[in-house]
């Protein structure tokens, strides 16, 4: 293999040198733009050969992990592969060219395809209606927050209720969301076996309460055996039940969220249902819900009125959260994704992500502790506490996992383990890769053993080393800027 080159494009730059040719306009030449609007000088772009471009791109390609490269076992988020299918349905010309304005007559094809998503999504949640409006799954919980007040708001109840209750082990989105729709954030604590503690949740209800945010299977990666007492305890309060449906896929096709007390939920169909997700975007995170709290849902929605799809406004709808129907590209996936699976691909589907968790939990119980001691759904989490002994901690067991070729694990969270690492292989990896996987995980924590400064310095074979994360995000270089440029000024 080739030296890596790590100059950019800047510093590879030739004068003269061209990877394109311009056709000659096919249109008369026009009187040049007046001199105030003209450059006074050549906006200096790097100048290169068609080969030196594209080998700059494919090798910062290679730089990256991908799902497409390895296993990617990072809990909470699912890094399922993605069947390429999904991508040639979303790339069909009818589908990829409608534009978002085209009116219903002319779109029926792909409003078509969004009501039979937004129809399964409500099959598979078991309840009566469904948005796709919203572009990500910490927008669907704002967009179903927001639902949630409204309905209050109608019954007059707002101004009493002001609190939302969020477990202590829940993701960051759930507080910031209930905050973000001007809620009072409050606290429910775990109980020893990992669900949620029963005690806790009955004192902290009361008629100030609006409702509880709760994610099934929870984010210790367990079934919540109180559900059912739960979403009797929150109604007999008068309050609602949301569902963070991040997990989802661990039930889907076995157990319907709306039979088991949830009044709205949303689904991460970038997780469960296979959409590609990572860097911010674009996303998709519908929101299904009750039929008390359709009236609210936003705007637009898909309904089908003599025959024919159309986008309405429903009567008492919460507004707009984004452009148009949703972010068209990701659900179309999704909805290829469920079309291909049916509902028996689905239960298996949930099954295997289920088994290839416990699969793993059991491998590595020898070596890592493991806080809640019984089966786990989709994801397992470890604590890796015991390392300490040796000055190790988990930070450093994910940045050695790079050397044996792995992507991390989510890492200290939920915040209420200890060096928590938060393992969720997907159904997508063999008996094979976990073994590999499992395998790595062993041979770190013998390495924590015997010579701890090899994970405190690695990774040691990744194009970068060790990273001051947090300066990293506080002051992100996103501009180069020339020492010394090696373009002509002019
Ligand atoms: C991923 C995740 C979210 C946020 O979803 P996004 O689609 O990333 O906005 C919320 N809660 C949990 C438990 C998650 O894992």
């Amino acid at each position: 293999m080739n030296r890596r080159d790590d100059r950019l494009t800047f510093e590879r730059s030739v004068p003269g040198r061209r990877g394109l040719g311009v056709p000659a306009p096919g249109v008369p030449e026009q009187e040049p733009l007046p001199g105030e609007l003209r450059r006074a000088a050549p906006p200096g772009l790097p100048e290169l050969s068609q080969a030196e471009v594209v080998r700059y791109y494919v090798g910062l390609g290679r730089l990256n992990y991908s799902i497409e490269t390895g296993m990617y076992p990072l809990g909470s988020c699912t890094m399922k592969y993605n069947p390429k299918a999904n991508d040639e349905v979303a790339g069909l010309s009818g589908f990829a060219g409608a534009h978002p304005l085209q009116p219903d007559e002319l779109s029926q094809g792909v409003l078509e395809a969004l009501w039979e998503l937004q129809e399964a999504l409500k099959a598979l949640t078991g309840m009566a209606e469904a948005t796709l409006c919203p572009a990500a799954g910490a927008q669907g919980e704002l967009t179903g927050m927001l639902m949630v007040r409204a309905w209050h708001r109608g019954r007059g109840e707002d101004e009493r209720r002001r609190k939302v209750l969020v477990p202590d082990s829940a993701h960051g989105t759930n507080p910031a969301t209930a905050a973000m729709c001007g809620y009072q954030v409050v606290a429910v604590p775990t109980d020893p076996a990992g669900n949620m503690d029963m005690d806790g949740l009955r004192a902290a209800l009361g008629d100030d309460v609006a409702g509880l945010m709760l994610t099934l299977p929870n984010t210790l990666g367990l079934w919540e055996q109180h559900i059912l007492e739960i979403a009797d305890a929150v109604h007999g309060a008068g309050a609602l039940l949301y569902g963070d449906g991040a997990n989802f896929n661990a039930i889907a096709g076995h157990v319907r969220p709306g039979d088991l007390g949830f009044d709205a939920m949303h689904v991460n169909v970038h997780k469960t249902f296979s959409t590609p997700h990572g860097g911010g975007g674009p996303g998709a995170g519908p929101v299904c819900c009750a039929a008390a709290l359709a009236p609210f849902l936003p705007d637009p929605h898909i309904e089908r009125r003599d025959g024919r799809l159309v986008r309405v406004r429903p009567e008492r709808s919460i507004g707009r959260v984004g452009p148009g129907p949703g972010s068209v590209g990701v659900l179309l996936r999704a909805a290829a994704y469920l079309r291909t699976l049916g509902l028996d691909g689905i239960r298996e589907m949930s099954a295997a992500a289920v088994l290839n968790a416990n699969y793993l939990r059991v491998r590595l119980a020898a070596t890592y502790d493991q806080p809640y001691d019984r089966p786990c759904m989709h994801e397992a989490v470890f604590s890796a506490r015991a390392l300490r002994r040796q000055g190790v901690r988990a930070l450093d067991v994910a940045k050695r996992l790079i050397d044996y070729g792995f992507h991390p694990p989510t890492m200290y969270f939920p915040l209420i383990v200890e060096e928590a690492l938060m393992i969720e292989p997907t159904e997508s990896e063999t008996k094979e890769s976990l073994d590999a996987f499992a395998k790595a995980m062993h041979a770190i924590a013998d390495e924590a053993a015997t010579e701890p400064e090899l994970l405190h310095d690695a990774p040691h074979d990744a194009p970068v080393g060790r990273l001051d994360e947090a300066l990293a995000a506080r002051r992100p270089v996103l501009r180069w800027t020339p020492e010394q440029s090696v373009v002509p000024a002019g």
